[in-house]
């Protein structure tokens, strides 16, 4: 029997940290590493190094349906992976110089500007098809043991050898391991089994690809708020060789647009938003609408003996943009540097384990409240997106950085109740209020 010290079911978002760990971290290879076990006398004592078993139900290359859209955190971490690179060489994925979006009202503001060699784009379109298998693959090079078609069934945990043994859908098949990492998207079955995760996702996404030449988008990437969809949006995204991706994203708390309606707002958005229609003409060619689920804003409890929950499977996905690829990989990094720590002083205790829930609530999950209040504040006032825009337009290139920031968890979304975003809201909320008071009475003055 092998035994595992680490054991990650999925492979994309984690792996890329178990890549950053192997280089990060003071060890010579993954079998240098010491294992003590010195809070249980009972548990085996062996000195063994640690390695990171990745189990896939699929076969790459796999599709995951998403927007395809990697924000600034996630190139770091691909960066550093040596990933993005490859992407950009092979033409895997397209840099979005510029971007754009579209409020209710009819404003639109466009920012970015030619990316110089070197530098770090804000956002990235890449098919995760190809992203997922290069980080998995990267991941296998730099000796993680991948193992492919290996569907995951059922995990039961021994409290006396404080071991895991993991069953394959389908067969007899078993692997052992001493920590757990769910991180199995965000149906969360292994968690919710486990008795972490106890509610079901949130909500649904749409994914389409728009076939290349066929479409009139000239843009990299632009999102559209149609007030009808508020909290949700949708957004259409430049891949290589002129192809789109289009996706709509249904967030709570519009009692109109719920999860099973998606087909229907995916569809009526095509065909009733004029900005949509008009960037996708009228010879465009889309392949047939792909949905998956979105768990929002965090679970409570991402934590147990021997086990962490980390990415959708968390719910590490932002609940205003229904983004999580950076969240994920940020929430995988997070893991992987407290496991290092844990190994270390082979301690992994739920009391322990506890800490990694504290630091990814710390860099990004608290604020995942503050994403759901401005999504609901948003649905009931599309104004404040409309006034939002007129202050990207009318303010500088530093105040548009920072909002971007805010936008892809980079900065905190409270960081949008500082004076320098909230009076300028404000400004502009009285600004646009006023013009259209004035255009609403010249229209009656007009009619009477
Ligand atoms: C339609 C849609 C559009 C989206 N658009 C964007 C976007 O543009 N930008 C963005 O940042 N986020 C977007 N998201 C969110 C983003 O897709 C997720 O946050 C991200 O994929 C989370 O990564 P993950 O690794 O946690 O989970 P996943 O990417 O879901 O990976 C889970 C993996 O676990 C495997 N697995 C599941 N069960 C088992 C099992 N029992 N045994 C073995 N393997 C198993 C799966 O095959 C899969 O490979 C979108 C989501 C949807 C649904």
């Amino acid at each position: 029997m092998t035994l595992f010290e680490t054991i990650c079911v999925m492979t994309a978002t984690f792996a890329a940290v178990y890549i950053y760990l192997t280089k990060n971290s003071n060890r010579k290879s993954v079998e240098d590493f010491p294992i003590r076990f010195s809070n249980d006398k009972n548990k085996v004592k062996t000195q063994k190094g640690w390695k990171v078993l990745l189990l896939e139900k699929k076969k790459f290359p796999r599709d995951k349906y998403c927007g395809d859209a990697v924000c600034r955190t996630a190139i770091e971490i691909l960066i550093d992976m040596g990933v993005y690179q490859h992407l950009i060489k092979e033409n895997k994925a397209h840099v979005m110089e510029y971007r754009s979006l579209c409020s209710p009202g009819g404003l639109s503001y466009i920012w970015g500007r030619p990316i110089k060699f070197g530098e770090i784009p804000v956002a990235i379109a890449c098919k995760r098809i190809l992203l997922d298998e290069s980080i998995a693959m990267a991941a296998k090079r730099m000796g993680a043991d991948l193992k492919e078609n290996w569907p995951v069934t059922e995990t039961k945990f021994d409290e006396d050898t404080g071991l895991w043994t993991v069953y394959k859908y389908g067969t007899t098949d078993t692997l052992t391991s001493r920590v757990l990492v769910c991180s199995d998207g965000a149906p969360s079955r292994l968690a919710t089994k486990l008795g972490l995760v106890t509610r079901p996702p949130d909500s649904t996404c749409s994914r389409t690809y728009v076939e290349g030449g066929t479409h009139r988008f000239d843009a990299d990437g632009v999102v559209f708020y149609n007030k009808e969809l508020l909290p949700g949006y949708s957004a259409l995204f430049r891949h290589p060789n002129d192809e789109l991706s289009f996706s709509v994203n249904v967030i709570p708390g519009n009692p109109k647009v719920v999860p099973e309606k998606l087909d229907y707002w995916h569809n009526w958005l095509m065909k009733k938003d004029q900005n949509i229609s008009r960037a996708l003409g009228d010879n465009f060619k889309m392949e047939k609408m792909k949905t998956a689920s979105l768990r929002l804003g965090g679970e409570k409890r991402t934590y147990d003996d021997h086990v962490l929950v980390v990415g959708d499977a968390a719910g590490m996905t932002d609940p205003m943009t229904g983004e999580g690829i950076h969240h994920a990989m940020e929430g995988g990094k997070i893991a992987a540097i407290f496991l290092d720590e844990a190994l270390n002083h082979g301690n992994y205790d739920a009391e322990c384990m506890k800490i990694f829930h504290q630091r990814w609530m710390s860099k990004f999950g608290d604020d995942f409240k503050w994403s759901m209040v401005f999504s609901q504040m948003l649905y009931r006032f599309p104004i404040l997106l409309d006034a939002s825009t007129a202050a990207l337009q009318r303010k500088s290139d530093k105040f548009v950085a920072k909002w971007a920031d805010i936008m892809t968890g980079r900065l905190p979304k409270i960081y949008m109740l500082k004076p320098e975003f909230s009076f300028t809201i404000i400004y502009e909320l009285v600004r646009l209020t006023l013009h259209r008071l004035k255009g609403s009475n010249g229209k009656q003055k007009k009619a009477e």
